[in-house]
């Protein structure tokens, strides 16, 4: 499922605001909401609309655009405890001052693209989470605000939560602010997976782009992590009645990695592939 069809208002706007006049979109955004893997999308999502070269639409093959899916814009960048840190900066468990400076110094200089800073957390397994305040303490937050409330030219910071109240004031009163609502279904079905997954082990190995064509078949009518979720609700529900099978667990751990593939903006069919390399023995 596209964002668009997820987020109608939303994606509505920051597209028809950066259509018209990018400079009327603010240059400190805040999502909140218990959704952050769709608030990351968004964020990548506006960061791509203000980069696009080309004609900004889902398709588009400009080189912005690209870069942006493949998760390498050198302009487009997340911030979090673990990434884009200084190398000799050993804070683990936070968003440093020291990364807040570099943000700082970075901006002296001018660049040729819109610069996107995404200030999020991210687990040991590599999921896109919100901030807190445990993770984005005050400190930094505040070597930040002048950054924020004078910013320099094409540059735009976006922050993800899920509670408003997990970040301190000062960002909030200085961010347009935005709720996302939750549109993840928690469950545990794999009925729209089923008819392609049935019985994966006796696929033949010559087989596997094939069954990756039929995965990507299904992301037209769902969204490829709900795909991917169902995926590994069914290898679940074998695995509970044939617990000696333990290729099931790798299976899981493997379709989780594609998970956050998509999660970073890769492409489902390329993610698909590689995947079905892994499952089909
Ligand atoms: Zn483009």
């Amino acid at each position: 499922m596209l964002l668009s069809d997820k987020y109608p208002f939303l994606t509505n706007y920051f597209e028809s605001v950066i259509k018209s006049n990018p400079d009327r979109l603010a240059h400190s955004i805040l999502f909140y909401g218990n959704d952050i893997e769709s608030q990351y999308k968004m964020a990548l999502e506006i960061a791509r609309l203000l980069n696009c070269t080309g004609d900004k639409t889902d398709e588009c093959q400009c080189l912005n655009c690209k870069w942006i899916r493949e998760g390498k814009h050198p302009a487009v960048l997340t911030i979090s405890r673990v990434d884009n840190k200084p190398d000799d900066d050993s804070s683990k468990t936070v968003i440093s001052v020291r990364q807040s400076e570099l943000i700082r110094n970075s901006l002296i200089t001018s660049s040729d693209f819109h610069r996107v800073f995404i200030f999020c957390d991210r687990d040991d397994d590599g999921n896109i989470r919100g901030l807190n305040q445990f993770n984005f303490q005050e400190a930094t937050a505040n070597s930040l605000l002048k950054s924020i409330e004078e910013p320099s030219e094409r540059v735009t910071f976006i922050f993800l939560t899920r509670d408003k109240d997990d970040l301190i004031s000062t960002i909030i009163s200085r961010s347009q602010c935005f709720f996302m609502p939750t549109r993840k279904r928690a469950d545990f079905s794999y009925d729209k997976v089923l008819p392609v997954i049935e019985n994966y082990w006796d696929i033949n190995r010559a087989e596997a782009f094939n069954f990756s064509e039929k995965l990507e078949t299904l992301t037209k009518e769902e969204d490829a992590v709900i795909v991917l979720e169902q995926l590994q609700n069914y290898m679940l529900a074998v695995l509970k009645t044939n617990p000696k099978q333990r290729f099931l667990i790798d299976d899981i751990k493997s379709v989780e990695l594609s998970k956050q593939e998509i999660n970073i903006g890769m492409k489902s069919d390329t993610v698909f592939d590689e995947l079905c390399l892994k499952l089909i023995r």
